[in-house]
C-alpha cells in the first residue's frame, strides 16, 4: 500500500467503529489542495538544478494549516499527502486550532551546499507564497530542515508580504522562535512514555530503550530519557547504529553529532549494529524516530521490544501494526506520541501574533500538560471501546474535525 493508503486505512478503521457516514468520510479523507512546483535554481557549479516541490493542504476546518517541510530524495506526492493528512489528525488529537498540511522538496541536502539550500528554499517560497500566511498555512521543520531553513522561509515571505514571523515556526530564537521548540517533539515523547510506563507500573529510570534516528527527534528523546535515568542501549542514524548493553554515553554522542558527524565516525568502543539490528533489539521501549515505513512484516515479527513509541511519522504500515497487535506489542501512534513539536510550534505562533515572549518554563509546563492530558483521553477511550491507542487517537481526532466540517457546511 502507498503511504496515503496506509493513513486512509487507519482512518477507516476508526470511522467504522464510529459508524461515520460515507458522506462525512468522503469530506475528511482527501486533501483540500495539492500544489506541485518545479523549483529551478542555479547550482554552485553553474549548472541548472530542477527539483520537484510540494505543499499539500489537507483540511482547514479547524484553523490555519500547519505542517513541516521535508527535504529528502524520497519525497513524492504520495508521501507528502499522507503526512499532510496525519497533521490534520495530530493537531486535532492535541486539540490545537489548526488543520493539517505538509510540504517537501525531492532533493539530497547532504549533497548540496548551504548556498544551494538557501536558493532552493527561497525559490520554493516565491513559488508558493500566495498559499502560505500566518492565518492560512504555516510551515515548520521536518526531516533535513532546521531553524536556518525556517529563517529563510520567513525572510523570503516577509520580503513579499511585510514582516511576518508568524508565517513559519521552528525559527531561530533571534528571529522570533520559541524557547523549547527544538527539543519539543522529544520532550512530548518523553511525557507520553512516562505515562505509558506508569500505567504498566514502571518508570523511565531503569527501563531500556532503543532509538532509531539521531536527528532532532531522536537525539533530544535520547538526552531527556538519559537525564531521567533510562538506559539507552542503542541509537542509529542513516550511517548505522551503536549498541552498548550497559547503556550508551549519550552526552558524548550528542557532542559528536553536533559537529554534523555521522554515528559511523564515532570513536567510542560501542558495538556497531545495523538499523535492522537496532529495531529488533531486546528492550522495554523502541522509538523509531527516522523515516516512515520502517517496519516490514518480517521485521515486525522480529521486534523484541514490549512497547513501540512512534517518534517518526508513519513508521508502522498496517500489516506491521496487525503483527504488533497479535504479538501483544503496545504501539503508541505518531499522531499522539510526536505531537509535542506541533504543540510548541503553536506556542511560537501565538507568541508571534501577540508580539510577546514566553519563558521556557511556561512552554514546558503547557507542553507537559497537553501531552499528558491527551494521552489520558486517548488511553481512556482505548480502554472503554476496547480498541488500540491508534484507533482511539483517530476516533478523537475524526470526531473533532468531523464536527467542525459538518458545522461549517459545504
Ligand atoms: P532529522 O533530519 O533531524 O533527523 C533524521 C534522523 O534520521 C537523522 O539522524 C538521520 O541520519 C536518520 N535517518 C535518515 N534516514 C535513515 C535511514 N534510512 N535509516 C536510519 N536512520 C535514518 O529529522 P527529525 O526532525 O528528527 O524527524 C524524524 C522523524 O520525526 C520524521 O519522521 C519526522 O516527520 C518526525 N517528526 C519530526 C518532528 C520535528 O519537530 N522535527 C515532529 C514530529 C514528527
Amino acid at each position: 500500500m502507498s503511504g496515503f493508503e496506509d493513513t486512509t486505512y487507519y482512518f477507516r478503521q476508526a470511522a467504522q467503529v464510529m459508524e461515520l457516514s460515507d458522506r462525512v468520510q468522503l469530506l475528511l479523507i482527501n486533501p483540500d489542495k495539492e500544489i506541485t512546483v518545479e523549483v529551478a535554481i542555479e547550482l554552485d557549479n553553474g549548472q541548472l538544478g530542477i527539483f520537484q516541490g510540494y505543499r499539500i493542504q489537507h483540511n482547514a476546518a479547524r484553523g490555519p494549516l500547519k505542517g513541516g517541510l521535508r527535504y529528502h530524495p524520497s519525497v513524492d506526492e504520495d508521501e507528502v499527502k499522507s503526512l499532510a493528512a496525519l497533521m490534520t489528525w495530530k493537531a486535532a488529537v492535541v486539540d490545537l486550532p489548526y488543520g493539517g498540511a505538509k510540504g517537501g522538496i525531492a532533493c539530497d541536502p547532504a549533497a548540496m551546499s548551504p548556498r544551494e539550500l538557501e536558493r532552493l528554499t527561497r525559490k520554493f517560497i516565491r513559488q508558493i507564497h500566495t498559499d502560505l500566511g500566518p492565518t492560512h498555512d504555516i510551515p515548520a521543520p521536518d526531516v533535513n530542515t532546521d531553524a536556518q531553513v525556517m529563517a529563510w522561509v520567513m525572510s523570503e515571505y516577509s520580503q513579499l508580504h511585510g514582516f511576518a514571523p508568524a508565517v513559519v515556526t521552528g525559527k531561530p530564537l533571534e528571529l522570533h522562535g520559541s524557547q523549547g521548540r527544538e527539543a519539543a517533539t522529544g520532550l512530548g515523547l518523553v511525557c507520553v512514555i512516562e505515562e505509558v510506563l506508569k500505567d504498566l507500573g514502571r518508570a523511565v529510570a531503569g527501563s531500556t530503550f532503543a532509538i532509531q534516528g539521531f536527528g532532532n527527534v531522536g537525539s533530544h528523546t535520547a538526552r531527556l530519557l538519559h537525564e531521567r535515568g533510562a538506559k539507552v542501549l542503542a541509537v542509529s542514524d542513516v550511517s548505522g547504529g551503536l549498541f552498548n548493553p550497559a547503556g550508551l554515553d549519550i552526552l558524548r554522542l550528542l557532542e559528536h553529532v553536533r559537529g554534523r558527524h555521522l554515528l559511523k565516525d564515532y570513536p567510542g568502543e560501542d558495538r556497531r549494529i545495523t538499523n535492522d539490528e537496532l529495531l529488533t533489539l531486546s528492550c522495554d521501549v523502541l522509538v523509531p524516530a527516522a523515516l516512515g515505513n520502517v517496519f516490514t512484516p518480517e521485521l515486525a515479527r522480529e521486534v523484541r521490544a514490549a512497547i513501540v513509541v512512534e517518534g517518526a511519522n508513519g513508521p508502522t504500515p498496517p500489516e506491521a501494526d496487525r503483527i504488533f497487535h497479535d504479538r501483544g506489542i503496545l504501539v503508541v501512534p505518531d499522531i499522539l506520541a510526536n505531537a509535542g513539536g506541533v504543540t510548541v510550534s503553536y506556542f511560537e505562533w501565538v507568541q508571534n501574533l501577540q508580539h510577546f515572549k514566553w519563558e521556557l518554563a511556561q512552554v514546558t509546563n503547557q507542553l507537559d500538560r497537553i501531552m499528558r492530558q491527551s494521552y489520558r483521553t486517548i488511553q481512556g477511550l482505548a480502554k472503554s471501546r476496547q480498541v488500540s491507542l491508534r484507533t482511539a487517537a483517530f476516533i478523537v481526532a475524526i470526531g473533532r474535525v468531523g464536527r467542525a466540517v459538518v458545522q461549517l457546511g459545504l
